[in-house]
């Protein structure tokens, strides 16, 4: 294992701006039911469009075997996603080997997910007594015309109102809800989900527009600049600056003075977060990303079914992470509107 870091005071290799590996995003599926705007829009990915074989997606005993390695290279939190993980048949089994991943220190590791939430009534309760610990919803807008245009198939918000109340009932809290914020879209929506978070304790978090794959036409004029969020926000109800709970956590976190908890803001457009960025992403087929704007993916498949022994398999994942530089969002500029980018939902979001 490589040297001590001082990244934040715990084992584990670092990368070439000294930052740890923390963080593993799991996709466990390219599939997604929603057809969102900004993520899969219909144009693009209708009835021909090809997704991966089901011989090519990693099965759950490689995933397992994937989040062990990383875990023992430092990695503290695994979040599920996608595509939509829900709809990987047989999640809560995964979810079962995942939850029995133990740190060196045989410490337990932090295990959620990222879910639209439209299968959560079936499938809270089984999440959680496999040993999920809390879900991350996406929801873009309280108002059923706004929300149905954005994830392209008019999925009512009621369902998603009815999977977050079957979260809270697993007992998978706190929920935490992920709102993008598109200009002339749905920016009248962002006061009632705040009014709506703040009565019902959930943590809303705004998020940047960003300009993840090509499929979505990104255009910065689109951006709602977390500040002018932050803004809009303070003018209703007096916010202050919350101290972030973690090195590296990506949302700014807002609190109500009026005790009515907290909101935050992942302004990963206009102030990015890269030098505390401690995320690594597998996608569906077993590709390693550094970034979520990275280019390449490392084959992290060919290796696992090469026979590799584990040793092998975390020399492998080390390797990758002690060359990373990736800096993407600092860089961000006209020159790197044009890169060829992964599409969020292959990656995993
Ligand atoms: N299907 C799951 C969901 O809806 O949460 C998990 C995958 S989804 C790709 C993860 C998150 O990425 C969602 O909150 C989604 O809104 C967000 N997302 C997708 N494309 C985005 C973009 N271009 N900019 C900002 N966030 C985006």
């Amino acid at each position: 294992m490589g040297a001590t870091t001082t990244f934040d005071g715990r084992p584990g290799p670092t990368d070439t701006l000294g930052r740890a590996m923390r963080d593993l995003r799991i996709s466990v599926t390219d599939r997604c039911n929603f057809r969102c705007t900004y993520c899969m829009p219909k144009e693009v990915f209708g009835r021909d469009y090809a997704f991966l074989p089901h011989d090519q997606v990693l099965t759950f005993e490689e995933i397992t075997r994937v989040a062990r390695s990383f875990v023992s290279l430092g990695v503290e939190k695994l979040r599920i996603t996608g595509g939509e993980p829900l709809v990987r048949r047989d999640l809560p089994d995964l979810v079962a080997m995942l939850a029995d991943v133990r740190r060196p220190d045989g410490g337990p590791i932090d295990l959620t997910l990222t879910t639209n939430g439209s299968a959560l009534r079936a499938l809270a309760g089984p999440l959680a007594a496999a040993g999920l610990q809390r879900v991350t919803v996406s929801l873009d807008s309280l108002d059923d015309a706004v929300f149905g245009t954005m994830n392209g198939i008019d999925f009512p918000v009621a369902r998603v109102l009815d999977g977050i109340d079957a979260a809270l009932e697993a007992g998978l809290a706190p929920v935490k809800v992920n709102m993008v914020v598109r200009r002339g879209i749905n920016e009248p929506s962002v006061l009632p989900m705040a009014r709506w978070a703040r009565d019902t304790g959930l943590i809303l978090r705004f998020i940047e527009y960003m300009d993840v794959g090509h499929s979505n036409g990104w255009r910065l004029d689109e951006v709602v600049p977390a500040a002018e969020l932050i803004e809009t926000i303070s003018a209703a109800w007096p916010i202050e600056p919350a101290e972030p709970t973690y090195r590296g956590e990506v949302a700014g976190r807002w609190r109500y003075l009026d005790g009515a908890g907290e909101f935050g803001v992942i302004s990963s457009v206009t102030q990015p977060f890269c030098r505390d960025c401690t995320r690594a992403r597998i996608s569906a087929e077993g590709r390693l990303y550094t970034c979520l704007f990275a280019v390449e993916g490392h084959d992290l498949r060919s290796v696992l079914r090469s026979g590799a022994t584990d040793d092998e398999l975390a020399a492998f994942v080390e390797s990758i992470w002690v060359a990373r530089g990736d800096r993407y969002s600092e860089l961000r500029s006209a020159a790197t509107s044009t890169l060829p980018r992964i599409e969020m939902f292959a990656m995993g979001g």
